[in-house]
């Protein structure tokens, strides 16, 4: 079943379990009409019905994870009390495991020593990280790679730094030699470097970019929102092992548990290597304040408010799927990468279709082949309606048609973008659908082709 119930009463256990914890106090019912409640939350999951199906693998079109009954459960707990993490008696056992929940995701990119927070989500986890680049760099200009998030030049915006991009090589990562050219115009401050683009999934080069750093001095912010938890996985190309393994060398760090970490929305992090850049964040404590055992995280957030829900979810989910190489998690990660690189196989085998792209993590984007570029990107949005219509669920992607024509030479560009059809299998479950994927794709084509 799409939808399971068979966790629920776990929840009911588990909250009979929280209720114990307060017994000592008077008895208090609060009072509330179940019949009135039933109808309206009825109302409300009848209207959820206007949703695409995201946790049925047949759902294979955006970054939309299904979060684990285990990050589910513990969030609807916790809210039984909910805790806010801003400060710690509003959050004082969610605060606790916040913390070594964050501590546990620094490991996992081989920090022991760091100073970080969840956030509500990626936005605003990048939104401190280049407020603090902006601290340690005053008005020096942020560059990410044009298939960086678009997040990056719009909170540039927003706290008025200079932000350029740069070109991307053929396989959409950053072009080393287009972020040198900028590198020697100097007034760099901050490379973002995009571990797993929003887009298309593309690995910048971080072992190229930091030989520029010792070279020209800058400061490096990895975006890996999407693709942080990568950094278990092992059977990646050389190159991709090869970045994430890099990692540490980094100034800060975003990942989204909320992306790739099995967690409802909600759920972003960010992590600071100096525990020092503490101090920019308001403060009346002089900074010892912030690399003791006893860090508030209300004084190291720009959000005040945050669920401790959040943290609850996330920690129960790391109990049980620890972030270790080879675990059950890192290998649902594998496996959503092969489903990936199964997908891309069969479509390159294919005339029928171009595959500009091998993929560096588990997103997929072609497009059916046709005589232009303008054609193409028609096709491509028949594709994903068609497919709809069939139960199978993508998404499209403007691709720069130039990296299309690389590959493609007898292309014809007419237009700058090409639509393309993206797939982006983040469910380990995709590998064993794709067999299932591949025949609606192969009747829409069909189909389209016959029009
Ligand atoms: C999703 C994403 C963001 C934005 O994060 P939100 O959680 O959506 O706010 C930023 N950068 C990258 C690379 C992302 O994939």
């Amino acid at each position: 079943m799409t939808i399971e119930t068979r966790s629920l009463p776990i929840l009911e256990r588990a909250v009979n379990t929280l209720a114990e914890g307060y017994k000592h106090l008077p008895e208090f019912e609060p009072q509330f009409d179940a019949a009135a409640i039933q109808e309206v939350l009825i109302q409300a999951a009848e209207r959820m019905w206007d949703n695409y199906p995201y946790p049925h693998p047949m759902y294979a079109g955006q970054m939309l994870k299904p979060p684990h009954p285990v990050a589910r459960l513990a969030y609807m707990m916790a809210t039984w009390i909910n805790p806010n993490n801003h400060a710690l008696d509003g959050g004082k056992a969610s605060s606790a495991m916040e913390k070594e929940a964050v501590e546990e995701i620094a490991r996992m990119f081989g920090w022991s020593d760091h100073l970080g927070h969840l956030t509500g989500g990626g936005t605003l986890a990048n939104l401190e990280a280049l407020w603090v680049a902006n601290q340690l760099h005053p008005g020096k200009t942020i560059v990410a790679s044009q298939q960086a998030h678009y997040t990056h030049s719009r909170i540039c915006g927003v706290l008025q730094i200079p932000f350029e991009a740069v070109a991307v090589d053929d396989r959409a990562r950053m072009d080393v030699s287009a972020l040198e050219e900028k590198l020697k115009e100097g007034n760099i401050g901050t490379v973002v470097v995009t571990l797993g683009t929003t887009g298309v999934g593309s690995v910048d080069p971080l072992p190229a970019i930091l030989e520029l750093k010792a070279r020209y001095g800058f400061r490096i912010h990895i975006d890996s929102a999407y693709g942080g938890y990568y950094a278990l996985v092992k059977s990646l190309p050389e190159y991709v092992v090869n970045a994430y393994a890099a990692i540490k060398a980094a100034d800060s760090i975003v990942i989204d548990p909320h992306k790739h970490g099995l967690q409802p929305y909600g759920c972003g992090c960010v992590l600071f290597k100096d525990p020092e850049v503490g101090r920019f964040y308001k403060h009346d404590s002089p900074y010892t304040y912030f690399s003791s055992s006893e860090l508030h995280l209300g004084e190291i957030s720009l959000e005040c408010s945050r669920a401790g829900a959040s943290a609850v979810a996330l920690w129960s989910t790391m109990r049980l799927f620890p972030l270790v190489e080879d675990g059950e998690f890192a290998n649902g990660l594998a496996s959503c990468r092969n489903a990936a690189v199964e997908l891309h196989r069969r479509l390159s085998a294919d005339a029928r279709f171009v595959t500009p792209l091998e993929p560096d993590l588990d997103i997929v984007i072609w497009a059916p082949k046709a005589r232009t570029t303008s054609a193409m990107s028609e096709r491509s949005e028949a594709t994903f309606k068609a497919a709809e219509e069939r139960h199978l669920y993508l998404a499209t992607f403007s691709f720069p048609s130039r990296l299309i024509k690389l590959c493609y030479p007898e292309i014809e560009v007419d237009t700058e973008y090409t639509t393309c059809v993206r797939s982006a299998l983040m469910k380990p479950e995709h590998s064993d659908w794709l067999a299932r994927i591949w025949d609606v794709l192969d009747q829409v084509e069909n189909d389209l082709s016959m029009r």
